[in-house]
């Protein structure tokens, strides 16, 4: 039963989402007015808003237009609920899992804004920033957050240097953010599964040259799928880790 009240929570918090992946690049309002079709801007009833079941419903079309709603909408709010819940079976009611939410709900925002428009907004990463220490002083601790951000933040800073425009400012205050949230231990095991998610790949083509301004990577998604999963499963993987290492 409570479980089911988290995935609820996190497709409420999913369908948000949405909303503020197409509204804030555009330096529209988030929260006001309210939801709207982007087709021809009828505004949507309690009955278009039901979380995935609305879109399935109405067979991915406006009920008003009969336009088609792209089938990312229920594919972000059942990630937002999967996500919530992991963070939940791992760790139950506690200050670890609400900054687990609130971080699975900044990188998934970050990742998808990233992927269209190439861009990680201030609007998200600086309140963000602040939240994590906030929340660190009750999970990791406010020195390990700050050693954290200061790392990741640093490898991205110099990478951006490198790279010269080819990874943005905006990947560096993520780094920040993560770190913030994740601790120092976080913030190493982060950039390691980042660079091995296609991380070093990218950083190689635009510091020898290969890549440049003009074919800036669009590295939020992996900085975010890094962050998760070192918040999440950190000390599963390390563990893991060592393990496989003992056998040598
Ligand atoms: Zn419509």
């Amino acid at each position: 039963m409570f479980m089911f009240l988290i995935v609820l929570l996190g497709l409420i918090a999913g369908s948000f989402l949405n909303v503020v992946i197409y509204r804030l690049p555009l330096g529209e309002s988030v929260v006001w007015p309210g939801s709207r079709c982007t087709g021809c801007g009828h505004s949507l009833g309690v009955g278009d808003l039901v979380p995935v079941l609305s879109w399935l419903w109405l067979k991915g079309r406006c009920r008003y237009c009969g336009g088609k709603i792209s089938g990312r909408y229920p594919v972000i709010e059942m990630v937002t609920a999967v996500a919530f819940l992991l963070v939940y079976l791992k760790g139950d009611m506690s200050c670890y899992t609400v900054g687990g939410w609130i971080l699975s709900s900044i990188l998934i925002a970050c990742a998808a804004i990233d992927y269209d428009e190439g861009i990680i907004p201030n609007r998200i990463t600086y309140p963000g920033l602040i939240l994590g220490f906030f929340i660190s002083y009750f999970t990791v601790g406010l020195p390990s957050a700050f050693l954290g951000a200061l790392l990741y933040g640093g490898i991205l800073f110099s990478a951006a240097l490198l790279s010269r425009g080819g990874m943005g400012g905006g990947d560096v205050k993520l780094a920040l953010l993560i770190g913030a949230f994740s601790g120092f231990e976080g913030a190493v095991l982060a950039f390691i599964l980042t660079s091995m998610m296609g991380g070093v790949g990218a950083v190689y083509l635009l510091t020898s040259g290969k890549a440049g301004r003009k074919t800036a990577v669009r590295f939020g998604p992996f900085l975010a799928a890094g962050g998760w999963l070192a918040y999440v499963y950190g000390a599963e993987i390390i563990n893991y880790y060592l393990t496989w290492l003992s056998y040598f």
